[in-house]
């Protein structure tokens, strides 16, 4: 169960949809909460350059102000297409590494930003096995 209205912010990348949607039922995040799906998740948060960071809180203020916000979920993944996909990164660590110094910085910017919210960070990442992969989500 949410105590607080949730808002989770999350890459809109299309092959992602079906696992967090399984990640999210199983949370009880499906319901009471208000879901941005932005290229990158975290990214337009943590990285200024691109433009989108004052549209993106000027969105979560706004839902906090008509739905009492108290929390937002953050959730980077791996092999997202905002950041060139894995093959942009040396290994597996090195992409999860600048995952989660993007969701540091973007935690940081709505802790600021947005005083009173409480952010929680997330990374969903692929796991082989055998012919097909499952999205599995930690918190970070
Ligand atoms: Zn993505």
């Amino acid at each position: 169960m949410v105590d607080k209205k949730l808002v989770i912010i999350h890459c809109s990348d299309e092959e992602i949809q079906p696992g967090l949607d399984k990640w999210l039922s199983e949370q009880g995040w499906l319901v009471n909460s208000r879901r941005f799906s932005l290229p990158g998740g975290g990214q337009l948060l943590a990285r200024e350059g691109l433009g989108q960071r004052e549209e993106v809180l000027k969105q979560i203020t706004k839902a906090r102000e008509v739905d009492k916000i108290g929390k937002v979920s953050l959730i980077n993944h791996s092999d997202c297409s905002a950041y060139g996909q894995q093959n942009n990164f040396k290994d597996q660590l090195a992409e999860q590494t600048a995952h989660l110094i993007d969701l540091e910085i973007a935690q940081e910017v709505l802790e600021v930003e947005l005083l009173g919210l409480a952010v929680e960070n997330y990374y969903a990442f692929w796991q082989e096995t055998g012919t097909s992969r499952q999205l599995l989500v930690k918190r970070v």
